[in-house]
């Protein structure tokens, strides 16, 4: 992992006749908006992965379906590749423009088409974001489930493209189990249905293989969620521990007794002080990790499972557990773990957010191995995390000033995505590989199923222009990374052994 920007690939790349394709992109529709000045460009240089930065040719907002077809077309006439943009929240450098590339911005398409209620369903532009498309239901007692904690800020489009998950994902599912259909632009400016408005279609499933494609198979110009109602009663609790191992331990004996509960998070002792300071949501900040577990469902099966789940907790060795007692405190709790990452943010000059998943039941040991690469390397690191779905999210705290503190931090965080892969996980939960995971794909496949990503890819975009030099890395990469694959965890990992 570096975070340096690879220069290969824009070096790859022919040179671009700026002028005349700014011309071109201008007399394709006198409306559509063509940013090419250099104070217009800055904004777009990067997504939420601050560290790599790179200043597009130019930027384009098209306002309608015909005009994203035009440009597409247009770039692969000319052989210039193109890099689709949501609201630019990703954290894996997803959205990052190419120096000799285009950069489509989506924002402009950011209406909410239909809602029709009798269906449960919700057809949307891609720029909507994604609070908006629940807030746009409630009135029909109607909500769209899965919940980035960034939700008030990034889009539908982008959340298909990294298969965005979040809080309630582990018993309501990720984006790809609640949308229907994509309707998307392929590079050649073709427009396509993928999925249908009903529960199957015939086929491939396009849709799924296309959902956390990372913008690299087609731009999406709309997409059909489902809504699902309002569960009819919602009840948080909290449980401290002494340890954060207990706390780790006492998750699998809650999936393990067969509750699913709404959103089942964790956050250790760094995280529950620094949410303090920021939100005062009422965590206890001696407490060295705590569980924010909510049930929802029918009243009494919440109460039942509610008095279930206390049982659970206190018999895993929780040593305090709290029940919210009205929506306000609910929310309270809620607004600590979803502003964790800002709250993270003011402990030190620069954060750098990991997302490995690893299966549940190796969430102790991993999280002793995450304390002891943390002590090894001399960084403090956080915990705040899914824990129900076992998506870890370290953020390493440290200060790019520093000499040689940045390549510390790029070096922990390789060897915490090497852990989880290790341990049978996966080197991405949830932001996406982009541009900042690519060497680590090589750790975690074999060059035969590389080579099968670059086929699929092919078969959308031949000539390789959408986000090239993103997620799935060559295999000449991989060679010069000196990529480990570890199979079903079985490739030996040296520091696993101590831990
Ligand atoms: C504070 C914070 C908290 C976060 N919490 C979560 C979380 O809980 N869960 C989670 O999953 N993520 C989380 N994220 C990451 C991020 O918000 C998600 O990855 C989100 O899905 C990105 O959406 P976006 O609109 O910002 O996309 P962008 O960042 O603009 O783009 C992301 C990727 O999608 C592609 N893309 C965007 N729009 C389109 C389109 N119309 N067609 C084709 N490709 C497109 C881009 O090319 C890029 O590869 C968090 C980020 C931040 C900053």
């Amino acid at each position: 992992m570096s975070f340096t920007y690879d220069e290969r690939i824009d070096g790859a790349l022919p040179p671009v006749d700026r002028e005349a394709l700014i011309a071109a992109l201008h007399r394709l529709s006198p409306t559509m908006e063509v940013l090419h000045e250099p104070e217009r460009l800055r904004p777009y240089e990067c997504d939420g992965l601050s560290a790599y930065r790179t200043v597009p040719l130019c930027v384009v907002l098209p306002e309608t379906v015909d005009e994203v077809c035009a440009v597409l077309e247009l770039a692969a006439k000319r052989g210039v590749p193109v890099v689709a943009r949501g609201a630019g929240t990703g954290l894996s450098g997803g959205a990052l423009p190419l120096e000799k590339g285009i950069l489509l911005a989506m924002s402009k398409f950011n209406r909410i088409l239909e809602i029709d209620a009798s269906a449960g369903i919700a057809r949307v532009q891609p720029g909507v974001r994604n609070l908006a498309i629940s807030q746009a239901a409630a009135p029909y007692g109607l909500y769209y489930a899965p919940d980035p904690s960034s939700q008030i800020a990034c889009s539908i489009g982008g959340n298909v493209a990294e298969n965005a998950g979040g809080v309630h994902c582990l018993k309501y599912g990720l984006t790809v189990h609640n949308i229907l259909a994509v309707d998307i632009v392929t590079i050649d400016g073709e427009r396509m249905t993928l999925g249908a408005a009903s529960l199957d279609s015939p086929g491939f499933d396009l849709l799924a293989l296309f959902t956390g494609s990372e913008g690299m198979l087609g731009v999406v110009v709309e997409v059909t969620v489902k809504l699902l109602p309002k569960p009819q009663c919602q009840k948080m609790l909290m449980a401290s521990f002494d340890d954060v191992e207990t706390a780790g331990n006492a998750v699998a004996r809650i999936i393990g007794a067969g509750i699913i509960p709404g959103g089942l998070e964790m956050m250790d002792n760094l995280a529950i002080r620094a949410a303090e300071d920021f939100i005062h949501a009422g965590y206890p900040v001696d407490a060295a990790a705590i569980l924010l577990c909510e049930l929802d469902g029918a009243a009494s099966d919440v109460d039942e499972d509610l008095a279930h789940v206390s049982e659970l907790l206190a018999s895993a060795g929780a040593v305090e557990i709290r029940i919210a007692r009205d929506e306000a405190e609910r929310l309270r709790l809620w607004a600590g773990r979803k502003n964790a990452f800002p709250a993270v943010g003011r402990l030190a000059p620069d954060y750098y957010c990991i997302d490995g998943t690893i299966p549940r039941r190796e969430l102790p040991g991993v999280l002793k191995g995450i304390a002891a690469l943390s002590d090894e390397y001399g960084l403090r690191v956080a915990n705040v995390f899914h824990a129900g779905d076992g998506n870890l999210h370290p953020l390493i705290l440290f200060d790019a000033n520093r000499p040689g503190e940045l390549e510390r931090t790029e070096a922990l965080a390789g060897k915490i995505l090497e852990l989880c892969v290790a341990v049978g996980g996966s080197i991405t939960g949830e932001h996406g590989v982009g541009r900042e995971k690519i060497n680590h794909m090589c750790v975690q496949f074999s060059s035969d199923e590389i080579e099968f990503f670059h086929a699929v890819k092919a078969a959308f975009d031949p000539s390789r222009l959408l986000n090239p030099g993103k997620n799935i890395p060559t295999l000449h990469r991989c060679a010069e990374f000196g990529g480990m694959h570890v199979h079903h965890g079985n490739v030996p990992f040296r520091e696993l052994e101590r831990f």
